[in-house]
């Protein structure tokens, strides 16, 4: 049964991203008076940014692949997740007017590619609902009486005093579109655990010969495959003039960005053939001409592409042994020496940490105060998984808000 709640019981939301708005849109359909605090002259700044690469909305993999792809966050967002699953994100997109598709990767985008049309059709929806939006609203902290405060566009800070809160105030990552981080000292002194902010998804530096980088810098990587300690990635990356970006790195980027933490350094082996055997390989590789130059011997016999094949170069002195050579080129190691900056990286891993926030995403040291989206301290890789986990924890969210103040 749907409770219908008062409307002067007032719901405060802060951010206006996929989790702060979709937990207005949950808490105004169930009655709430809900008044979204954004910082910025108009909302979801970062939401129309993903929608410049097509809005990599959520991904078909089934629910316990997906899953694991939030690594040891898996337990803490998992009940979200099922409770708001990919396929609920994607009718949700349905209804607003934007159908559909799944790419070859298995990625679920919307057909129009952009953010601009759906986020369109859901401000409507928010607007009937009756959900205040004030932009240009800075949270700043708290009083002396713990009430929230908010600076409007005249710059004074005002307290607000909701029945509850919602705080949806983003990463750290991009902060020109809004979300920097900065309110991490406010919680801390209230008992909130914070992990410090680091860059995920982001592109990670290399040293480069100049030669390379000339002629290389904005060449993708198509043909390859990746690996760190363990785990091997199938996909594609983009050579930068200061590094690597691109899917399959950020896929590796915990454990790449931990190596470089611990060791100043990470080494990813890059598999050049990764449809040819080791074997296979070593008998192309014998049967070059005697005197055949290595360039040759690297596109006819290894069939690497010019981008491949300089890789190799770039990795050490290239083996010409044929075993030694297919050795090489099925693990080709380069080293990375740093990682991109926060200033333009996808998304940031850290934030408030799991122990901090209870099943029903409220803060244990701030009754009232719940929490959501990518302020908490979860990472996933780059494929629909960040903006499923905000939706999913925003939705979460506003039903613990619902428990919180109807409770029984
Ligand atoms: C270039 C780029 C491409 C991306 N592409 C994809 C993609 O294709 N698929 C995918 O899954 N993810 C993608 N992402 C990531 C995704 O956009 C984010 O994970 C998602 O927007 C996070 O949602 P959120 O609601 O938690 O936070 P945000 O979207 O960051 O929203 C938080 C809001 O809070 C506001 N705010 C912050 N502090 C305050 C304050 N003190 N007072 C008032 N307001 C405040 C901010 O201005 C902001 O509007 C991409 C990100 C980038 C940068």
């Amino acid at each position: 049964m749907t409770v219908r709640y008062e409307t002067s019981t007032r719901i405060a939301i802060i951010g206006a991203g996929p989790a702060g708005l979709i937990a207005a849109e949950k808490l105004a359909g169930e009655g709430f008076a809900v008044d979204v605090y954004e910082r910025m002259p108009s909302v979801a700044r970062k939401f129309l940014m993903a929608g410049r690469g097509g809005l990599n909305l959520t991904h078909s993999e089934p629910l316990d692949a997906f899953l694991e792809r939030y690594g040891a966050a898996r337990d803490w967002l998992e009940p979200a997740i099922r409770a708001f699953p990919p396929s609920e994100l994607t009718a949700w997109c349905e209804g607003l007017g934007q159908a559909v598709f799944t790419g070859s990767s298995g990625r679920i985008f919307p057909k129009s590619m952009k953010a601009s049309p759906l986020l369109r059709a859901w401000l409507a929806r928010l607007d009937a609902l009756g959900v205040t939006i004030h932009t240009r609203h800075t949270w700043r902290g708290f009083d002396g009486a713990g009430r929230f405060l908010i600076a409007g566009p005249d710059g004074l800070d005002r307290p607000i005093e909701p029945d509850a809160v919602i705080l949806a105030l983003g990463g750290a990552s991009w902060p020109r579109l809004g979300s920097r981080g900065e309110w991490t000292g406010w919680l801390k002194e209230r008992g909130v655990e914070i992990t410090p902010f680091t860059p995920s998804n982001a592109g990670f530096n290399a040293r480069w010969s100049a030669v390379f980088r000339d002629r290389f810098a904005g060449e993708p990587l198509k043909t390859a495959s990746f690996s760190h300690q363990g785990r091997t990635i199938r996909g594609e990356a983009m050579i930068t003039a200061y590094g690597m970006e691109g899917g399959a790195i950020y896929a590796l980027s915990a454990s790449l960005r931990t190596a470089i933490e611990v060791e100043g350094r990470a080494v990813l082996t890059l598999d050049l053939a990764p449809d040819t055997s080791e074997e296979a390989l070593v008998k192309r590789l014998d049967a070059a001409k005697p005197g055949q130059s290595l360039s040759n011997t690297l596109r006819k016999q290894a069939r690497l592409s010019p981008l491949s094949a300089a890789l190799l170069r770039e990795a050490g002195a290239v083996p010409r042994d044929p075993q030694a050579l297919a050795a090489r080129i099925k693990a080709c190691p380069i080293t990375l020496t740093g990682m991109q900056g926060l200033d333009r990286a996808i998304s940031s891993a850290g934030g408030i940490a799991h122990t901090s926030v209870d099943e029903r995403f409220m803060l244990k040291a701030m009754p009232g105060v719940f929490v959501a989206g990518e302020m908490l301290d979860w990472e996933a890789p780059t494929g629909g998984y960040l903006l499923q986990a905000g939706f999913a924890s925003g939705v979460a969210a506003a039903r613990g808000v619902t428990g919180w103040l109807n409770p029984g």
